[in-house]
């Protein structure tokens, strides 16, 4: 008998493995040239032992940094005792979850799913089920009215109500039964709706739009609208939610209580994919045994790391973070206008920064930040979106900005 040799591992460079990705990878993506290895808190390492300061933070799937203890904790605990159970059985873990998100989130339900998209699918339908079954819609005439420049995911049916063409062009035939009006323009969405309107669907801030903050009293017009109209306000607040914005949730900001709301990323501590429908008991209610599923929808996995994901934001540490967080970043971006920057939005910890296009595209800018050792992303055009892990520091933050400055000086 003779010892096993171990087969060298061949050390493949950051360079080796973008270029390995290429043939056998599907081209639906274009990542910035960064291999991630390894990451704690607010910082990545790359194959190469190069840092740098994650301000994307997993579109804000990682709100509470890389790698939170709580979280890695709760997972490996679950990891020993139990996984999967599907749901044709019951987990000890799922009630607490379920229990404890609805409590933090004001609503009385939850419908846990994995993904967003999943998330937004699982509201579609339960809006259209209780416009039948609850509002008397006629059959298969329900409609829901969603705002342009939105973006919910990218199954069939939701790119079926993107207004991006890249997003939609070549996937067609598209789902119907929606209406697409101008988002932020109340006259329009009240123009939309009728007797066979389910729901207006909306992020309460569109990300990938840019972070686009609607007017003050916007929000609190899609409530009224809604009520007034007997229809459904879903709030898919899968990436402004959580923590996010200052408020656990966006819609917190002019104390609006819609009647579903959808989350995901953050809920899943960067850990697993989490999310849910979470909505009152008379609307999610409406489903019945074998309606709706998911097989892995509610696991204990999922449902541990959720839990202690709703545990961290009970604290109010994260909410409190990244409002005061909120104003350096407002404050230090608002220095750089007319250096660079034309115009940002902002809100909490989340900012969408418009650069001055002679300057650059979004991408060219974000390569020049990922040279100082910083992460960022454009959304669209000459866009740059913000969103660091709510556990940043100030330092962190500042450094970040100066990074900003500086290729933009370069520019
Ligand atoms: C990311 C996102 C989704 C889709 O989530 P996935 O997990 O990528 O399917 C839906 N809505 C909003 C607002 C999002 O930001």
């Amino acid at each position: 008998m003779t010892a096993p040799t171990r087969v060298p591992v061949r050390t493949r460079t950051s360079a080796d493995l973008i270029r390995a990705e290429e043939p056998v990878l599907a081209h639906n993506y274009h990542p910035l040239p960064v291999v991630v290895a390894r990451a704690e808190g607010t910082w990545v390492e790359d194959v190469e032992g190069r840092r740098y300061l994650d301000m994307l933070a997993g579109y804000s799937a990682l709100n509470f940094g890389h790698r939170h203890p709580a979280l890695v904790e709760a997972a490996h605990a679950q990891l020993d005792r139990l996984t999967l159970t599907s749901r044709a059985f019951h987990n000890d873990r799922l009630a607490e979850f379920a229990e404890r998100l609805a409590q933090l989130t004001g609503q009385d339900m939850v419908l846990p799913m994995n993904t967003g998209a999943e998330a937004v699918e699982s509201g579609i339908k339960v809006a259209r089920k209780w416009a039948y079954d609850v509002k008397g819609v006629p059959a298969d005439r329900a409609t829901i009215v969603v705002a342009a420049d939105n973006f919910h995911g990218r199954t069939t049916t939701i790119v079926s109500f993107s207004t991006d063409e890249t997003a939609r062009s070549g996937f067609g035939p598209f789902t119907p039964g929606f209406r697409v009006v101008p988002y932020n323009d109340l006259a329009a969405l009240e123009a939309a709706v009728d007797e066979t309107t389910a729901a207006v669907l909306i992020e309460p801030i569109q990300g990938e739009a840019g972070v686009v903050v609607p007017d003050e009293g916007y929000l609190t017009g899609v409530r009224e609208l809604t009520h007034r109209e007997g229809c459904l306000f879903i709030a898919d607040e899968i990436q402004s939610g959580l923590g996010r914005t200052g408020r656990t949730l966006a819609v917190d900001h002019e104390g609006v209580v819609p009647d579903v709301l959808l989350l995901g990323k953050a809920l899943g501590g960067g850990i697993v994919p989490v999310s849910a429908v979470v909505g009152r008991r008379d609307v999610l209610g409406v489903l019945r045994p074998g309606e709706h599923g998911s097989t892995f929808g509610g696991n204990p996995l999922a449902a541990a790391v959720g839990t202690a994901v709703v545990e961290l934001l009970e604290t109010g540490e994260f909410q409190r973070r990244a409002a005061e967080l909120g104003t350096v970043l407002r404050d230090g971006l608002a220095d750089l206008v007319g250096k660079g920057v034309v115009g940002f939005r902002s809100r909490g910890l989340w900012a969408g920064v418009d650069i001055d296009p002679a300057l650059g595209t979004g991408r060219e800018i974000s390569q020049g930040l990922l040279g100082e050792g910083v992460l960022a992303k454009d959304t669209h055009g000459s866009t740059i979106r913000l969103a660091p892990p709510l556990t940043i520091t100030e330092a962190e933050l500042v450094s970040a900005l100066g990074a900003l400055a500086r290729v933009l000086g370069r520019g």
